[in-house]
């Protein structure tokens, strides 16, 4: 077909849509079937939400699935990321490095903690932490290293746990955006100490207010068992044999509370619900990076536009694709900025697209100046910890996100001729970026 001139004219000066295409289910997440239903109805008709039944079942076979020793269910992500660090030894006065560029709940419990955050760079390509600006940030107050497979790109983990080694501190993972994927074959959330993610229902492991916890440390499980899990804590079970004795005098000594006063259960009805996702998961994922890979290869060599992926020939992957992004180089396409760019592909019917993603966190107020303990001072600060609070252009990739990335369509199944459509968009306005020029 000849590609007219009205055609190649952009939406947003009066052409014609790139997308005209009825999209579909293909955006539609998570995928729920009878099976997910019925599980989560029995739960309601048992007025089972508040047992554990279920929540042990489901820890024993994401644990299998991770090839991990122990998983512990928790009720949202958030929780699960502050007992791990807890259980890292993360106390008043210490230090946590966590990458600038990731969602809040990755690092902000620390402060609870009376722990400052040391924020990292990211790598412009990968947009997960820069492993070279990890170490001199490491001082004698240093007890973890958090990483986050961002966007669902895997971090590099192996000169990250070489460093953590040598200095001997943990490294925890924040696995929210990549359940599934594989960094060098393995996947992650198998490297580091511990792991934590969230399965809140906008994942793409997505099974309501939910989050676990997994690890092949005897001694972390045991600690974050004693943190938030009050009635786990010394008793008898059938599915975890850690529960039938806590070995640790120290934390069996309290038994019954939990150290934290935190109540960490998953609700059974996620629960039930993460068991029947968890056997379609991975056939699910493969499809979605088959749709995701589909669109990125209809736009390689595009000016401007970079795909946020792992090598299509290595052994990783992006797992989920959770929160799929682009890289945007605004010197290929005269200086256009992003958000003109976004505006213009938004006007060909591609709704999704903006700039930027989450905010670079060690900007944000709540790490310069809250006193979350009433101390008259930032709690960043009070409790002795090094002053590390990093005013603007200190890292200057983390707060460029909005000019050098953008939303991207989040494809759930691979659709050939809806995924073309939408590269048609982000196509289009790249190589008609002189029209919005003027
Ligand atoms: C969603 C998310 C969390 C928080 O999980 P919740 O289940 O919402 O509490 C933590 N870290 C990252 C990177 C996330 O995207």
């Amino acid at each position: 077909m000849k590609i007219t001139a009205k055609q190649q004219t952009l939406a947003i000066t009066g052409g014609p849509k790139a997308i005209t295409k009825d999209e579909g289910n293909i955006f539609h997440w998570p995928i729920v079937t009878s099976a997910d239903e019925n599980a989560v109805l029995d739960v309601l008709r048992r007025g089972a939400m508040s047992g554990t039944d279920i929540t042990k079942r489901f820890e024993q076979e994401f644990a299998d699935w991770m090839g991990m020793k122990f998983a512990l269910g928790y009720c949202n992500g958030t929780e699960s990321l502050r007992a791990a660090m807890w259980a890292c030894g993360l106390g008043a006065g210490d230090e946590m490095i966590c990458p600038s560029m990731t969602y809040w709940a990755s690092c902000t419990a620390a402060l609870s903690l009376g722990a400052a955050v040391n924020f990292a760079e990211i790598l412009p390509d990968t947009l997960c932490i820069d492993p070279k600006d990890i170490e001199h940030r490491i001082g004698p107050r240093t007890k973890a290293i958090m990483v986050v497979h961002y966007c669902g790109y895997p971090c590099d983990m192996d000169p990250i746990m070489k460093l953590a080694r040598k200095h001997r501190i943990k490294v925890i993972e924040d696995v929210s955006h990549a359940h599934g994927g594989l960094y060098k074959g393995r996947k992650v959330g198998t490297f580091g100490d511990i792991s934590a993610m969230s399965m809140m229902a906008g994942k793409s492991f997505a099974i309501g207010e939910a989050g676990m916890m997994v690890t092949n440390n005897r001694d972390l499980y045991e600690r974050c068992v004693a943190y938030g899990h009050y009635e786990r804590t010394g008793l008898p079970s059938n599915f975890n044999a850690v529960d039938r004795s806590i070995f640790n005098p120290a934390l069996n000594k309290f038994a019954g509370l939990p150290l934290g006063g935190f109540k960490h259960r998953m609700n059974q009805t996620c629960s039930a619900m993460g068991r029947v996702q968890l056997k379609h998961y991975d056939r699910r994922i493969t499809e979605i990076q088959a749709a995701m890979n589909r669109f990125w290869d209809l736009l390689e060599g595009v000016p401007g536009l970079r795909a946020h992926r792992t090598p299509p020939t290595g052994k990783s992957t992006m797992g989920g694709w959770y929160a799929a992004r682009g890289l945007y180089r605004a010197d290929e396409l005269g200086g256009l900025p992003c958000a003109k760019f976004c505006e213009a592909v938004r006007a060909e019917g591609a709704a999704m697209c903006n700039p930027g993603a989450n905010i670079p966190l060690h900007l944000h107020p709540v790490y310069h100046d809250a006193d979350i303990f009433n101390q008259g001072k930032p709690t960043m600060i009070a409790f002795g910890q090094r002053d590390v609070r990093q005013g603007p252009g200190s890292l200057p990739v983390a707060e460029s996100i909005r000019d050098i990335s953008y939303s991207i369509p989040w494809f759930k199944h691979d659709r050939p001729a809806v995924i073309k459509a939408y590269a048609q968009a982000y196509r289009k306005v790249a190589e008609h970026a002189d029209q919005l020029m003027t």
